[in-house]
């Protein structure tokens, strides 16, 4: 019994839907048909349960942050998808789609990136099922994500350059949807978050709810209780979250916190935070909250972590938003980063800088001593070193950034 699910047309509230081009509609309907049928299938389940276990390394471990908690004076426990095979919880989506596209009888896959990290997972699963790989990402984020985009012709795609507009997400979106309009028989559409037209964004959450399934009873394990007190995710479109919520989203004593990027502050004119600037409107295929001018052009976000770095926001969360039911807070690009550096030294785990904004939220809400808090740990920070030291070399004393006093 869901109260907050996805209605038959595709909507979560007021938000939504399938705002596509005709030409797409046999695409995104067959999609439609037939996703739920195929997700319950027994030999479909067993393959994607046995390539998260065996392949990804599930289940993610549920650790208790002991040092952390001490220091925030409540119950911490991290879930550690920054563990799982290509470092974030994107994997797990990308196996679910491309074995949907193998029951789909497709042959070619498509994908678009901004940052890289869903072209990296995309290449990867395809690599694994030895199916060809596009991916469309922005010119100035080839230039920028150079790392990742060796990654992706490592494992065998082919990075197709958008180079139209700013050159960047939205440009690479538009030159995936326009490939999937030339293709629409061979070829499946593998979207990274809980965005675009329905069905993606609740297919994309139920691949990823596997992670507040193995939340339940391993809270169970170390506390006897099923339910925590608080949930806390970045979001970007909100995949990580929406998977760390799913199970609990009818729980109405379960708080949901949803974190969003301030960028050098929400008011900045340099800012991703959605929740707060985003008006009704459509992108990417649905009708959500956005970011845009007052005639409907998008503006361009900005945070210092490219996951979170995107001018809407999946449905899913404009609902749960707008209807009180998660709580929004935003973090800046500082304040993230010394909640990284925080976690390192506490801990000895270097967070994604999107999932140190999660952890930055731990002093922008109220909890209780007795309460259990889990954080989603969405990936490891190994590719935001550099960004790291950036700051550590910008004239902020380690010291300071070490001490437990500072955050
Ligand atoms: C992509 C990414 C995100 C943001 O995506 P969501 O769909 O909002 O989860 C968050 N954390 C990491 C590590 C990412 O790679």
């Amino acid at each position: 019994m869901n109260h907050i699910a996805v209605d038959e047309r595709g909507y979560y509230g007021e938000f939504g839907g399938a705002f596509i081009p005709e030409m797409l509609y046999p695409n995104v309907e067959e999609l439609k048909n037939c996703y739920l049928d195929i997700m319950h299938d027994p030999d479909f389940e067993r393959e994607f349960r046995s390539l998260l276990k065996d392949y990804v390394g599930r289940p993610s471990p549920l650790y208790l942050a002991e040092r952390l908690s001490e220091h925030f004076k409540t119950n911490i426990y991290l879930k550690r998808e920054d563990l799982n095979h290509t470092g974030a919880h994107k994997i797990n989506n990308t196996i679910g789609q491309i074995l949907l596209a193998k029951r789909l009888g497709k042959q070619r896959i498509i994908a678009e990136t901004g940052a890289g990290q869903h072209g990296v997972a995309t290449a990867t699963v395809c690599a694994l099922m030895g199916i060809e790989c596009i991916v469309y990402m922005g010119v100035v984020d080839i230039k920028r994500q150079a790392p990742n985009v060796a990654r992706m012709k490592m494992l065998g795609a082919e990075v197709r350059p958008a180079t139209s507009g700013s050159q960047t997400l939205k440009d690479a979106t538009n030159e995936a949807i326009r490939d999937w309009i030339n293709n629409p028989e061979d070829t499946h559409y593998i979207i990274g978050s809980v965005v675009g037209p329905h069905p993606y964004p609740d297919m994309v959450a139920r691949f990823q709810s596997v992670i507040s399934e193995e939340m339940k009873w391993q809270l169970e394990e170390h506390t006897g209780k099923q339910s925590p007190d608080l949930i806390i995710a970045c979001v970007g479109g909100g995949s990580n979250a929406a998977g760390a919520y799913y199970h609990y989203l009818n729980e109405k004593n379960v708080r949901l916190i949803a974190v969003e990027a301030a960028g050098l502050g929400v008011h900045s004119g340099e800012s991703a935070a959605t929740s707060v600037l985003g008006t009704k409107g459509i992108i990417h295929g649905s009708r959500t909250l956005l970011m845009q001018t007052p005639d409907g052009q998008i503006i361009e976000p900005y945070s210092i972590s490219a996951g979170l770095d995107y001018p809407g926001i999946g449905p899913l969360h404009a609902h749960l938003i707008s209807s009180g039911r998660a709580e929004a807070v935003s973090v800046t690009d500082e304040e993230a980063l010394k909640a990284g550096f925080f976690l390192a030294k506490k801990e000895g785990i270097i967070p994604a800088l999107e999932s140190a904004h999660a952890f930055s939220a731990l002093h922008k809400i109220d909890y209780r001593r007795e309460d259990v808090i889990v954080v989603c740990l969405s990936g490891r920070g190994d590719k935001d070193l550099e960004t790291y030291i950036r700051y550590l070399e910008g004239g902020v004393p380690a010291d300071s950034l070490g001490s437990a006093e500072t955050i």
